[in-house]
């Protein structure tokens, strides 16, 4: 049994097609050697009996008169159709495309063609049909399965015609020989070109596959696995300019660990890298389809919002206060609280046009100051027409006085 499994591997391996189902096979033959499972080695098995059924077909038929024989080499074509057909149904899922469709199509049109060829000529002219023959090995694996099943469908047609026009005895070895030689070459070609295929595609997907994680090294932070901030620069003018033609909100939440110097000091750099990757996955947490997450730089981190309401943000930005205090990391130098804490700013609105996009972003940086400025672990909120109304308030007394 063991031996057949390795011979069925074997197969697997030289086996390769165009089907990019087959090609996922393959790599699964490589990558995992115990993946081939009883239906697929039961789909293989039923291929071979079918192969040796033909053999079986050639000898009886030889056995025959003529009329008999056209019968009975008829009814060995349909036992052979249905057989596989039965052994596809069996194996649906598990059976890649070509076994069911190409290879034995490709197989069973080569059969009709020397069938064909020796009913028309009697092998008068073997070795023209033979290159004749041979030329059209590689095309069935090239061909979609869909157009090598339409090519079976002629030739099966065309048997019949050919058939009923001129039954003529055959020399058994000498169809043997011919099908055998004509299997071999067309499987060798079928190997080469399906596997050069295969390769290249699988070549492909590793580079792809390497390319892909290159792009998420590149644009990850790995201390704590948010974005970093070379993804923050391009993703934050993006969507400022999105919001900004779509007339939708923009909401930058900004956040500074407070007296983290300090707690580096005290507790070493080491403790300071875990502080920092707790706190980051405790921002990714909240990182959905509308909210994106940064490590600034740092111990400063940004979560830039998209389409989300003032009050909305504010609570996020008071919600994200609240779970880093919850993690009650020991910080007893800090001022702020004994446990480690973040100021934060938060900035929300519509992207002005005419400006700056750093300019919007700035402003949530100068509200986590105010946070900073109030003792820290703060949520404070630039509001742009606060400034210029404090001032005139500032400058009404004044006046009032003077
Ligand atoms: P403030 O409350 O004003 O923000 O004070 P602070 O001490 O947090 O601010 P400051 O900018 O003076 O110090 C930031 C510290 O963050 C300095 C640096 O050692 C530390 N830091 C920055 N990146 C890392 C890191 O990757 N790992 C560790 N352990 N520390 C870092
Ligand atoms: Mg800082
Ligand atoms: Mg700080």
């Amino acid at each position: 049994m063991a031996r057949l499994r390795e011979l069925f591997y074997l197969w697997a391996f030289l086996d390769i097609n165009h089907s990019g189902d087959y090609q996922k096979t393959f790599f699964k033959v490589f990558e995992d050697q115990n993946c081939m499972d009883n239906q697929e080695m039961i789909s293989r098995f039923s291929l071979v009996l079918s192969f040796v059924s033909f053999y079986v077909t050639l000898f009886l038929t030889h056995n025959y008169p003529n009329s008999s024989k056209y019968i009975f080499h008829l009814l060995m074509m349909i036992f052979m159709f249905a057989f596989l057909y039965v052994s596809k149904l069996m194996t649906f899922q598990y059976v890649p495309a070509p076994v069911s469709h190409t290879t034995t199509g490709l197989y069973i049109c080569f059969l009709y063609g020397i069938t064909i060829a020796n009913q028309l000529f009697g092998f008068q002219l073997p070795s023209a049909l033979f290159y004749v023959v041979m030329s059209l090995a590689p095309i069935a694996f090239i061909l979609p399965p869909v157009i090598t099943t339409a090519i079976n469908a002629f030739w099966g047609v065309a048997h019949l015609v050919v058939a009923h026009l001129q039954l003529s005895r055959l020399d058994f070895y000498e169809e043997v020989l011919a099908v055998t030689i004509v299997l071999v070459v067309s499987a060798m070609m079928g190997f080469f070109i399906g596997r050069t295929r295969a390769e290249q595609a699988f070549a492909n997907q590793k580079n792809n596959a390497l390319t892909k994680t290159l792009q998420q090294t590149s644009l990850t932070d790995q201390l704590t696995g948010l974005f970093n901030h070379r993804s923050f620069q391009s993703d934050y003018y993006e969507l400022y300019d999105g919001c900004q033609q779509n007339k939708r909100h923009l909401g930058v939440i900004m956040l500074d660990i407070d007296k983290f110097k300090l707690f580096n000091d005290y507790y070493g750099h080491l403790e300071g890298d875990r502080c920092l990757s707790q706190i980051g996955h405790t921002i990714g947490s909240f990182a959905n389809e509308e909210i994106s997450t940064y490590r600034f730089g740092g111990e400063e981190f940004v979560l830039l919002l998209r389409g989300t309401s003032a009050s909305r943000t504010i609570a996020i930005a008071e919600q994200v206060r609240q779970k880093v205090y919850d993690l009650q990391i020991t910080h007893e130098y800090s001022p702020a609280a004994p446990v480690v804490t973040v100021s934060i700013g938060v900035h929300v609105g519509a992207p002005p046009k005419h400006e700056k996009p750093m300019n919007f972003f700035d402003h949530a940086d100068q509200a986590m100051y105010d946070s900073k400025h109030l003792g820290g672990n703060k949520v404070s909120v630039y509001k742009p027409e606060v400034a210029p109304v404090s001032d005139q308030e500032a400058a009404a007394p004044e006046q009032a006085q003077a």
